[in-house]
């Protein structure tokens, strides 16, 4: 009897089989080498298949729980995943399974964003569903919803390609992140909008700062996102060192500086 292969597979395949096909799986380059898939880290992608380790696919699971500074990744599209291995796969079954444990849901998101007719849930709807402490996110105005989603979805920390938007907001393009759609808010977005509404609520300063002091604010910023503690649990927003509320700091500072000043490495 024929091996059943799931539709969003071999939609996968096919997509793989045409002349010099790449995807971009979340933080992975996925392609067809002869009769095999090959899987590395994007970053890897021009290194020489000799200089990296390789990985069996039965033992890709050990890659993905930790990033290289011991950080745990609840986030596995988050592009730390470790670096440095190459991963073969001769059948599809085996290519699912590695694709499932690099990214767990990407396939189905990727075949679901494919088909006819497919619509992302927009942010609005999907604060509108919220209860409990959730339910205050819907009391965000569109720009500042946008100055979260900016800061939670930045490419530094997410590769999903995010389809969803806040209005008529831009969607993320392929190249800034991947192949691999997000198709709704995710809970850490929903949990930095809670964050965002409740700073919002508080108590307002008002500081004047020359342009040269803004400047330096922004290079602090940039320097501490690049310096991030490691031991900071991911989806622990309350910290107010938390890479992505400093992000969202230098969204709000957007508009007083030049774009390119508050650049951060993604
Ligand atoms: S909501 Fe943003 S951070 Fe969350 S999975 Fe989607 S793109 Fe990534």
């Amino acid at each position: 009897m024929p091996l059943f292969v799931h539709p969003a597979l071999t939609s996968l395949i096919q997509t793989l089989s045409l002349p010099s096909a790449i995807l971009r799986f979340g933080p992975v380059q996925l392609t067809s080498i002869g009769p095999a898939y090959q899987l590395r880290h994007l970053l890897d992608a021009t290194t020489p298949i000799e200089s990296l380790r390789i990985v069996e696919s039965a033992s890709l699971r050990d890659l993905v729980n930790h990033a290289e500074n011991k950080a745990f990744r609840p986030n596995k599209a988050a592009p730390n995943l470790v670096r440095g291995w190459v991963c073969q796969v001769t059948t599809s079954n085996e290519l699912g399974n590695a694709l499932e444990t690099l990214l767990p849901g990407g396939l189905a998101d990727w075949f679901a964003a494919s088909q006819t007719g497919f619509k992302s849930l927009d942010f609005r709807t999907f604060a509108g569903r919220q209860s409990g402490m959730y339910r205050t996110v819907d009391s965000l105005s569109d720009p500042d919803a946008c100055e979260v989603t900016r800061a939670c979805c930045h490419s530094r920390f997410c590769s999903r390609r995010r389809l969803w938007t806040v209005g008529k907001s831009e969607t993320d393009s392929v190249l800034e992140k991947s192949d691999v759609p997000c198709l709704e808010p995710c809970a850490l977005l929903l949990e930095l909008a809670r964050r965002a509404h409740r700073l919002n609520q508080q108590e307002r300063s008002t500081v004047t700062l020359s342009e040269g002091d803004l400047a330096t604010l922004a290079a602090a910023i940039n320097i501490a996102v690049a310096h991030t503690d490691p031991t900071l649990p991911e989806g622990d927003l309350s910290d107010s060192g938390h890479p992505r509320r400093l992000m969202l700091l230098r969204e709000k500072l957007l508009p007083w500086l030049p774009a390119t000043t508050l650049s951060v490495e993604g």
